[in-house]
């Protein structure tokens, strides 16, 4: 333990999750809700082994990577954690993932969905997903149109290997709270909408959404899980 605080690097993380965790709780405070409804998922995409280990030691416990190539390059030697792919995802990458994460969270068509499905019957699991929705309506973002998320949930539902446990978003960037919040609230609705629709909702309990910039936001609107990346390990470079 003395090694970690003399690592000048490990103590900036240390402080840097603490800071998010704790401004978690005050969101969680200010909307009335309980802290352990809202999991912090670090998003760890260019950010080396030796520091997401790091950070796995400070008590992260599930984490998130974009790309699948880069992922299981880091796999094998990650600390215990639950990893989720939240990037973008090629059908033919599917195979390679679908029993190697514990969540994927950027389901955004039912051809990605197909390819999930055969891949986790071949390996005899379920898989939880979620259903990516482009609240927003942007034309640079993936994920099913708002009018059509209730179709493309109900449809997710008939894949017999998969489990569908929520919904994710990455909303337009805001520069006030109220715009923020704004977007948040709508994806908030329509999760509870179609949760509500949903006769078997028991497992539909994850909404995903609030990044660095807007996770306090997302927490005041009803987020479950926030996924940052850069307030925990900086800035990253491409
Ligand atoms: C990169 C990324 C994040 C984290 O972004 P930060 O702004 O660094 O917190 C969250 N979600 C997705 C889908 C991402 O690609």
């Amino acid at each position: 333990m003395t090694e970690k605080l003399c690592n000048p690097d490990a103590t900036e993380l240390h402080d840097n999750i603490a800071r998010v965790r704790e401004r978690i709780e005050n969101a969680c405070v200010r909307a009335g809700r309980c802290s352990d409804e809202v999991t912090l998922l670090a998003v760890t995409k260019t950010v080396s082994v030796e520091r997401i280990n790091a950070a796995i030691a400070d008590g992260i416990t599930e984490i998130g990577e974009n790309r699948v190539q880069e992922y299981l390059q880091k796999r094998d030697a990650l600390l215990p954690v639950k990893a989720h792919l939240i990037g973008h995802l090629q059908t033919n990458k599917a195979a390679q993932i679908a029993h190697r994460v514990a969540m994927v969270q950027s389901v955004d068509s039912l051809r990605v969905a197909e390819a999930l499905n055969s891949a986790a019957e071949k390996h005899g699991i379920t898989l939880d997903i979620l259903a990516q929705v482009n609240i927003g309506g942007e034309e640079s973002k993936s994920g099913v149109a708002p009018v059509e998320a209730a179709e493309f949930c109900a449809a997710l539902r008939e894949f017999s290997a998969l489990n569908l446990r929520g919904m994710m978003t990455i909303p337009p960037i805001s520069d006030t709270e109220y715009k923020k919040r704004e977007y948040f609230s709508r994806m908030s609705q329509l999760f509870i909408d179609i949760r509500t629709k949903n006769v078997d909702n028991s497992s539909m309990d994850i909404l995903s959404m609030g990044m660095s910039d807007d996770y306090e936001e997302a927490v005041l609107e009803g987020s479950t899980m926030v996924r940052v990346g850069s307030a925990i390990f900086g800035k990253r470079n491409y």
